[in-house]
């Protein structure tokens, strides 16, 4: 079966047949987590779905070179060169050094991607890690004429960018447009021009991370660490770009503004945004009180949630809807998602004892109705990653692996090619593609286990035991074990 891979281009706002620059390999660059707090379940999303597409791009036999980088300096608190560093700042209020920050937060959101089974990136580089390469990149945008200097800090000159390039070429507005709609200079009086974005920041004394450079003690701007490391990791040009689409406006522009100074290109060909998770229609956030971490979502640990979820329930929810729409959160939405993803991956299960009987006449119209679905996960991945038709495929695979297991139809009566190869679809698709897993609370020995201890922890807490009870749920959680709490008591738990 020929394949064309059709991708959503924000550059160009329309969707394009994916022709790699190399033939069979992908360069691929995705804005990864700034380390100073616990990973948020909006960038969860994100991230679960560039997981998606490395995955299918792996199936479909490209070679993928998978960079997404950690941010552990240079992230301030306001996107537009405001704010404390958002490390330095967590790091003071802690008490710690902003690498034990880095360190625990970073290890934490390894942990829950594992959780959430999304495939590691092939580099994953650090801002910190990359001060050189930041600092050759200043002197080269600021040597091309494009940045100047003001009392040791170094910024972009946007609108000096403009005169020769189409700084809005990403976000599709007019520099004016974007002129107007930012707010005066007011006391930076540093910058020339409004849109002009810091490349270099001078440090005060008391920040706790700086680095010498040619223009004194400083650390880099947020947009920097990207053009620098994708540069460095797959060529001034690469095949895909991706984040989250609030990055798309500011940090993306900005990124190809850097590149297009330095280096005359554009990074990236596809430029690929996810978009956000709201919450009953509602936007997430935590001054809302409507957003929740990933280990709370596990636990049901969180008055808007009536339980705990699965990781793989949460993320077959999210691949529900294409990584191009919102989702909404809501607990009839997940409970559905719940009770989809365990019919699937039951079908899932089953394929492993699942042999054909022997040959019948072969009835042909069922044989190419297996032979369609089959093309047609294939064909929904294909058109730009389309998960929810892909789902629904493998939904019409799962009848056909049902009523062939529980015998209410011979599966004798296709060719064994469509046989094998509905099997080897569904498999390659629920797993290899899709990420998901079984359920780890399959093994009877650990069942019988928790249930007794979920037993006695109860039993504590009826006699308002609670210190005993709180330990067991620490001592459990320690060990990689989420109780999940509801009104009936404690009946359920997940590993995490
Ligand atoms: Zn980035």
């Amino acid at each position: 079966m020929e394949q064309k891979l059709f991708v959503y281009n924000t550059l160009t706002r329309k969707k394009e047949e994916f022709k790699p620059l190399n033939e069979g390999h992908v360069g691929m660059y995705v804005c990864g987590p700034t380390v100073y707090s616990d990973v948020h379940i909006g960038n969860c999303r994100t991230f679960i779905s560039f997981d998606l597409i490395y995955r299918y791009l792996l199936h479909l036999g490209y070679k993928v070179r998978y960079v997404r980088n950690i941010t552990d300096a240079g992230h301030l608190e306001g996107d537009s060169d405001e704010g404390e560093d958002k490390v330095s700042k967590k790091a003071k209020i802690a008490q710690l050094e902003p690498m034990e920050i880095v360190q625990k937060y970073t290890v934490d959101f390894h942990k829950v991607m594992v959780t959430f089974n999304a495939l590691p990136p092939s580099i994953e580089p650090t801002a910190t890690g990359h001060i050189i390469e930041q600092i050759e990149l200043v002197k080269s945008i600021l040597e091309k004429g494009y940045a100047y200097e003001v009392n040791g800090s170094v910024y972009f000159d946007v609108e000096k960018y403009n005169q020769s390039q189409d700084y809005g070429i990403l976000n599709g507005r007019k520099l004016e447009d974007m002129l107007n709609n930012t707010r005066s200079l007011g006391g930076q009086t540093e910058k020339h021009g409004k849109l002009d974005f810091a490349l270099w920041i001078k440090a005060k004394p008391e920040h706790l991370m700086q680095w010498p450079s040619p223009w004194g003690l400083g650390f880099p701007g947020w947009h920097l660490e990207c053009s620098a490391m994708s540069n460095k990791y797959l060529g001034h040009q690469f095949d895909i770009h991706g984040g989250g689409i609030d990055l798309m406006p500011t940090h993306h522009t900005n990124e190809i503004a850097q590149n297009v100074a330095c280096c005359g290109k554009n990074p990236a060909s596809y430029w690929l945004h996810t978009n956000m998770l709201t919450m009953n229609g509602q936007k997430m956030s935590k001054s809302l009180g409507n957003s929740f971490l990933p280990h709370e979502l596990f636990a049901g640990d969180h008055p808007l949630l009536k339980k705990g979820y699965s990781p793989m329930a949460v993320r077959f929810f999210f691949m529900q809807a294409s990584y191009r729409s919102t989702v909404d959160f809501s607990n009839d939405a997940i409970e559905a998602a719940e009770i989809f993803y365990k019919k699937l991956a039951e079908s899932a299960k089953k394929l492993v004892t699942l042999q054909q009987n022997e040959l019948t006449t072969i009835d042909e119209e069922t044989n190419k109705a297996i032979n369609d679905i089959c093309d047609d996960c294939y064909h929904s991945m294909n058109d730009n990653f389309n998960s929810p038709k892909t789902l629904d495929a493998l939904n019409n695979l799962s009848k056909g692996i049902n009523s062939y297991t529980a015998n209410t139809r011979n599966s004798g009566e296709i060719s064994v090619d469509t046989f094998e190869r509905m099997k080897k679809t569904y498999n390659d698709f629920f797993y290899d593609v899709l990420g998901l897993k079984q359920d780890d609370n399959e093994n009877a020995d650990t069942d019988d286990l928790m249930n007794l201890v979920i037993k006695l922890r109860n039993e504590a807490k009826t006699n308002k035991d609670y210190a005993t009870s709180d330990k067991i749920r620490e001592g459990l959680k320690n060990i990689g074990f989420q109780l999940n709490d509801n009104k009936q008591g404690t009946t359920d738990w997940v590993r995490i």
